[in-house]
């Protein structure tokens, strides 16, 4: 069960005065989208408390690090770059160093235990707090914790500042229910709850009157969304209806909420990208059961089989996970095999690693030895590696559209992009082509990553 906690220390802040509005802000991201959404959202906050967004480290006044628990090593990572970050209080006394984001969450007041010099730690739904115990902070040498689960918190009347890019996000719901033995998110980000579907709407309005053409909802099991008689089918209906959006994607969709009724809305709207990311985690019935996933390698194929017969040139990509618990070589067989019946176009693929919270890690031996991990790991990636070089072989010579985001990062001559298949396509520029445009492009080579090719003049 979630349980809620409470604050760790009551915050009576002063009141802003004009040095505080003054200070700039740098915020770095890790881990998903659902994050980098959250960090748009906090830049929103506060610039309309009048922080002035820096992209300079070493300028900053109050530097925020938003942060994922997912796994271990990412916790360390971020650990890591806190210490890094300290460094800068040497030139700067008074830079305000803070955690947020579901490490903040996951560890709680262990974290200024372990880093002493971190300022400020805010929890996933406590961002509102943020000016407050920013200014709070102008008056205490105490840190600042505010660690609250609050499942009214949507975030309503913040308008995201977004990153520069041709994508915007909309999280359209937040938290999760689902308690999947393996999984941190739930208890990091506390229970479900759906974006009333006008503030879905209305902000995707906004992305367009912004000039996006591409928007992708978020959510940890997106498809699960409903408010009240609006289901996700009739919200992505809705959102197909709105001028000035070309493409509308969404992540991440879980297998046990696919009924043919959203399906059938995907493949009638054009807008729809032909993609959808559909996590696998296990090809073994055993294995999905003990890893508290509510659905079965059948079914899954039943929902694989349906997005494929109404959308025929859908890509899907997954993620996997080998070295469950108890995982046997014939139970990781049998996620080979699934990957090898299903073709997915790329995988995000995994070695098992407990997570202190869940339920894995309270009641089930991490009993797969390391190096078995590692070697199942390292042949279900070659496996795959294969799939997705057979799978974008055969775009050569087809016609992509692709939403064109920039010069590509290996070639100053190329620009890359996105297909509507969520495939990264590298081209050469070509004068009057800029970003946010969408061309076409016939691929003429490709590797299991990406797809290469020309724009397509009309003959
Ligand atoms: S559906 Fe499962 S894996 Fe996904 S966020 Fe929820 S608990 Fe985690």
């Amino acid at each position: 069960m979630v349980t809620e906690s409470t604050d760790r220390i009551v915050l009576e802040p002063p009141a802003p005065s004009a040095a505080v509005q003054a200070r700039s802000l740098y915020v770095e991201t890790y881990g998903c989208q659902m994050n980098k959404a959250d960090s748009e959202l906090i830049v929103g906050l506060l610039t309309r408390e009048g922080y002035r967004v820096t992209d300079r480290v070493d300028r900053a006044d109050v530097i925020l690090v938003n942060t994922c628990a997912i796994r271990e090593n990412a916790e360390q990572r971020v650990l890591g770059r806190m210490s890094e970050l300290n460094r800068f209080k040497t030139a700067n006394p008074d830079l305000i160093l803070g955690l947020c984001g579901c490490m903040s969450q996951h560890l709680g007041d262990r974290i200024i235990e372990q880093a002493p010099y971190i300022d400020l730690v805010a929890g996933p739904d406590n961002y509102r707090r943020l000016p407050t115990m920013l200014r709070a902070l102008d008056a205490e040498s105490e840190p600042a914790l505010s660690l609250t689960w609050d499942r009214a918190e949507h975030y309503l009347d913040i308008d995201p500042v977004r990153e520069a890019g041709v994508n915007g996000w909309v999280t359209i719901m937040r938290g999760c229910d689902k308690m999947c033995a393996f999984c941190i998110v739930p208890f990091v980000r506390g229970r479900e709850r759906s974006t009333p579907h006008g503030e879905v709407i209305r902000q995707i309005e906004r992305l367009a009157a912004e000039g996006y053409r591409e928007v992708t909802m978020l959510g940890q099991t997106v498809n699960k969304y409903r408010d009240g008689e609006v289901d996700f089918a009739d919200l992505l209906s809705r959102a197909a209806e709105i001028d000035g959006i070309a493409r509308i994607r969404f992540t991440s969709p879980h297998p046990a909420h696919f009924p043919e009724r959203l399906i059938e809305v995907m493949a009638a709207s054009p807008k729809v990208c032909p993609h959808t990311h559909l996590p696998l985690q296990s090809g073994a019935s055993t294995t999905l059961s003990r890893m508290r996933r509510d659905y079965t390698p059948e079914t899954f194929l039943e929902v694989v089989r349906m997005l494929r017969e109404h959308i025929p040139r859908i890509a899907l990509t997954t993620d996997v996970i080998v070295g469950f618990c108890g995982e046997t070589e014939e139970e990781y067989e049998a996620t080979c095999e699934m990957m090898r019946t299903v073709q997915f176009d790329s995988a995000f693929m995994f070695k098992y690693s407990p997570r202190p919270g869940t339920a894995s890690h309270k009641r089930l031996p991490d009993d797969v030895p390391e190096a078995v991990k590692a070697e199942r790991l390292t042949a279900i990636i070659d496996m795959q590696k294969s799939i997705s070089d057979l799978r974008n072989r055969a775009y050569r010579g087809q016609i992509v559209h692709v939403l064109v985001e920039g010069q590509s990062k290996r070639d100053a001559d190329k620009l890359f992009g996105k297909t509507d298949a969520f495939k990264t396509a590298v081209f050469p520029r070509r004068p009057g082509i800029e970003s946010n445009m969408i061309v076409p492009v016939r691929v003429n080579g490709s590797t299991p990553f990406t797809l290469f090719g020309d724009i397509e003049t009309p003959a």
